[in-house]
């Protein structure tokens, strides 16, 4: 399942999927919300890979902000994420992980 949110700033609508976290307890937090994106193959300059980002640096939700681990198209107990939603209600692109940038959070 994915969710549409109208982009205020550019008039469009996009498409992005709820994550919820992996993470024991996650399910009773908010969901973040993630973005597909295209990228250059590391393995081959010729190939693409498609990979999501999540809106925002909370949506890194495992090894310290490194990576995430999440059930794709689920909305957690809490809905969904409200810095998220802002940014993609402000056409804000998907964040790059920050390692170290936060401690998972094990509830
Ligand atoms: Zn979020």
């Amino acid at each position: 399942m994915s969710i549409t949110i109208h982009d205020k700033v550019h008039d469009v609508d996009r498409e992005y999927i709820p994550g919820m976290g992996r993470n024991p307890g996650e399910e009773r937090q908010v969901s973040h919300l993630y973005v597909e994106i295209t990228l250059p193959d590391p393995d081959d300059v010729r190939l693409t890979i498609d990979t999501y980002l999540p809106m925002c640096q909370r949506g890194w939700n495992r090894s310290n902000g490194a990576s995430f681990s999440i059930f794709r198209g689920h909305v957690a107990a809490r809905g969904v994420c409200k810095i998220c939603q802002r940014r993609a209600e402000a056409g804000l692109p998907g964040v790059e992980s920050k390692p170290g940038s936060h401690k998972t959070k094990w509830l």
